[in-house]
């Protein structure tokens, strides 16, 4: 921790702005903005990706930035926020007008959050930033001096064309959850369909594929997305909810990183409920506030050592985070809990007899002090 929090510094003439601020549900420090992906837009709002969600789960926010010009001193800045995937959306002229200041806070909150940077790949304010709904055949946006501009690309040539469409064809195809570039000699990462780096690969290099190929290991950056991709492939609506959901309860990428390894997929329509297929079984994380609770398929035990799934589940009764949950069906087949109560059931039988030993050695020191009062009751 070494940048002087904003948060803190300016609190006080924030205190004074505060009550003003009617027109929005909620606001964000610039420095916390490291944390969530900034979408600019165009025009009006049709131009956000999933518009229709976004419309209706989004809230109005107000980014809280500096600016020593301003009356007051304090800034804030118009957004959207969509709390499913923590996008926040931001018009392009909004975006130019205060790009320059927000920049400063993003910047103060990734010296200050060194850790979560570096897992994200965040260097600098402008890794937050996503401008590919800008993007079109004729024009490609960039940042500089504060602003976005755009380019135009070159008029292109027919076989330009139809290396392009091929790209477009490989990102299409839904059986492609890996995107690299054929050149072996380079970083040799894989990244999801909606990495930025994707742009540098050029399109005679551009693969997909819906392995991992040999030598290759995950983008940094995209490395949470695209191991949510892969968790609930193939139904790739659920990713902005699954992303939410494993946000919401605080499971690490490196969590997700195991789950993915040991083949287990998951599945969340809404932020109630995930389901989780397990190694052997279904598991259910429920919400339960700001807690999770761990339901297990029901089943019914046909012999003692076998069993059928039937519907429904049954709440495991399982204390802890969502992760510590995650642990616990990592580790759970039937064949180990036929173990855990082969050993249970050799324990209490231990344990049983232990009593029936004490029971049986009491008993007899019972009886002698019976028997010897009886003696002397018979002496007298
Ligand atoms: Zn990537």
């Amino acid at each position: 921790m070494c940048a002087m929090s904003q948060q803190v510094l300016y609190a006080e003439l924030f205190k004074d702005i505060e009550y003003k601020l009617t027109n929005i549900d909620d606001y964000a420090w610039g420095e916390e903005l490291y944390e969530f992906p900034l979408i600019v837009y165009t025009k009006n709002r049709s131009t956000i990706p999933n518009y229709g969600r976004v419309c209706q789960e989004a809230v109005d926010v107000g980014l809280i930035t500096i600016n020593s010009h301003a009356e007051g001193m304090i800034e804030v800045v118009p957004a959207l926020y969509w709390p499913t995937n923590k996008n926040i959306y931001i018009k392009d002229d909004i975006f130019n007008k205060y790009w320059r200041y927000l920049r400063k806070s993003i910047a103060i909150g990734i010296e200050n959050n060194p850790e979560y940077c570096k897992e994200h790949g965040i260097e600098k304010p402008e890794d937050i930033v996503e401008l590919r709904v800008l993007r079109d055949y004729n024009h490609e946006p960039y940042i500089q001096g504060g602003k976005i501009k755009l380019k135009i690309r070159k008029q292109e040539q027919p076989k330009q064309t139809e290396l392009k469409r091929a790209r477009q064809s490989k990102l299409d195809n839904p059986k492609n959850i890996f995107f690299y570039s054929s050149n072996r000699d380079g970083s040799r990462q894989l990244h999801d369909k909606e990495c930025e780096v994707l742009d540098s690969i050029p399109d005679e290099k551009f693969m997909g594929s819906p392995e991992v190929p040999d030598g290759y290991i995950l983008c940094r950056k995209c490395k949470r997305k695209l191991l949510i991709r892969m968790g609930c492939y193939p139904n790739t609506k659920q990713i902005p909810t699954c992303s939410g959901f494993f946000q919401k309860y605080r499971v690490s990428t490196t969590e997700l990183e195991r789950m993915v390894d040991m083949g287990m997929t998951f599945h969340a329509e809404d932020m109630s409920v995930m389901t989780i297929n397990g190694i052997e079984d279904t598991w259910q994380v429920r919400a339960v506030g700001d807690r999770v609770s761990l339901w297990h398929n029901n089943y019914v035990k046909l012999s003692d050592t076998e069993r059928y799934i039937t519907d429904g589940f049954h709440n495991q009764k399982c204390k802890g985070n969502m992760t510590y949950m995650l642990h616990y069906i990592e580790s759970y087949t039937w064949k180990k809990h036929l173990e855990g109560e082969e050993q249970k059931k050799i324990k209490d039988e231990e344990e049983a007899c232990v009593v029936a030993v004490e029971a049986e050695r009491k008993t007899h020191w019972y009886h002698r002090v019976i028997d010897r009062i009886k003696r002397f009751i018979g002496r007298k």
